[in-house]
């Protein structure tokens, strides 16, 4: 059997393991358009800030592709895919497949206000991308980070630790206003604040541009701040182009079912181009998990994923933040605040259930919460 596996992040690496738990014989090519092998895309942060040579973040070199007999077809670009006669075509011979996974994540999103390309101003998903901000920091001695979510306050820190003045704008009033709530997000910022990160929060971005050398953000209330480079952090979009003239059925991401199957048969999917029940987690632990699952299924063994709690984990400038589960606040919703010297823990409760848990300082009991909400 020949197995295809369009990318080669977390997703395309976690189903090829759970192949190979269950067998050995069929071909399997895994195929990326970065030239590099399986690296932990989360501590591009630490690279950035000079903390991590490349190699320490590399999780699979090459002598795991060798020993679990796969071959990847490293920068390599996938343009389409024929279902009708199973090929997946590129950069590269055309390729049949019998089973297909599409685990080709995602890319940063542009907000409107930005046209690229634009001298200093730079997104980060990629070592490349990563290599080009080191570069350009340093000749420059500030930095804004548009966008106050897990990676921009990430970067922000990298940053700062090589000698930038940090500044996160972001349009919420507070920071990760997708894992913490204002309380817990007041807690988070005053620790940055500490650290020397400044903030403009509840900042609309109107406009960049280039302007003596320096990068002008102006803002939807009318004003403006001058920095020497940008970040663009504002959430991503599914790698989903070369599907266009497919018949794989795509809602904001390919739409897969609890086998990870898409609408055409032995097509799967998983990860960051990925939406379960209208869900698209953007987050490492599900696209783990759903490379599992797909790897399994794969091999012919019966899966049923349910869908992936919503976690963070997050380790900026020495302080451990967690997210688990939902903290929506509804009327029979109960809150539990703990909060003592550097630790600060919130627990929301439906009756018995836990359903959502904040922990900033002391993130110990993040996996047992997860299966506490996940069970
Ligand atoms: C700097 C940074 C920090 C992060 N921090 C966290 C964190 O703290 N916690 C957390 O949970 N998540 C974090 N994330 C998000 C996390 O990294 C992603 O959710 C995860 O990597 C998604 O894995 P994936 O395998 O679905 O996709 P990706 O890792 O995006 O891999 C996609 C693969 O597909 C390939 N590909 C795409 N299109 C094509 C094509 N047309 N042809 C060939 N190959 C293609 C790419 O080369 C790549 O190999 C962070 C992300 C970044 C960038």
């Amino acid at each position: 059997m020949k197995i295809i596996i369009i990318g080669n992040g977390v997703a395309a690496n976690s189903a090829a393991s759970a192949i190979r738990d269950h067998e050995r014989e069929s071909d399997i090519t895994m195929i990326s358009d970065e030239n590099l092998f399986f690296y932990a895309r989360p501590r591009l942060t630490e690279y950035l800030a000079g903390k991590s040579p490349f190699e320490k973040i590399i999780v699979h070199d090459e002598k795991w592709y060798e020993k679990n007999n796969i071959d990847l077809l490293r920068g390599a670009r996938v343009s389409s895919i024929d279902t009708e006669h199973r090929m997946v075509c590129g950069s590269f011979e055309d390729l049949p497949y019998d089973k297909l996974l599409i685990a080709s994540g995602a890319s940063p999103s542009f907000p409107p206000f930005y046209n690229p390309p634009l001298e200093k101003v730079f997104v980060l998903r990629t070592k490349e991308q990563a290599d080009r901000i080191i570069a350009t920091a340093q000749q420059c001695r500030s930095a804004a980070i548009i966008g106050g979510g897990l990676l921009g306050i990430e970067t922000a820190y990298a940053l700062s630790e090589r000698g930038l003045e940090s500044t996160i704008v972001e349009y919420y009033k507070w920071l990760l206003p997708r894992q913490l709530d204002e309380d817990s997000a007041s807690i988070l910022q005053e620790l940055l604040l500490q650290k020397g990160i400044k903030f403009l929060l509840g900042k609309q971005t109107s406009s960049l541009s280039n302007e003596n050398g320096k990068i002008s953000i102006s803002f939807s209330d009318g004003g403006s701040v001058y920095v020497d480079m940008t970040i663009i952090s504002a959430g991503v979009r599914p790698n989903i182009a070369f599907l266009r003239d497919s018949k794989i059925s795509i809602g904001r991401g390919i739409t897969i079912d609890n086998q990870m199957r898409t609408n055409l048969p032995d097509v799967y999917a998983a990860g960051d181009c990925a939406e379960f029940n209208g869900k698209m987690y953007g987050i490492w632990p599900a696209a783990k998990e759903q490379g599992e699952m797909a790897g399994h299924a794969i091999a012919g063994q019966s899966v049923d994923y349910r869908g992936s709690v919503m976690s963070t984990k997050l380790k900026v400038a020495g302080i451990d933040v967690a997210s688990v589960g939902d903290f929506s606040i509804a009327p029979s919703t109960t809150v539990e605040v703990l909060h003592e010297e550097g630790v600060f823990k919130k627990y929301f409760r439906e009756g018995n259930k836990l359903k959502g848990a904040i922990l900033i300082g002391d993130t110990s009991d993040y996996f047992k919460l997860q299966n506490e909400i996940a069970g």
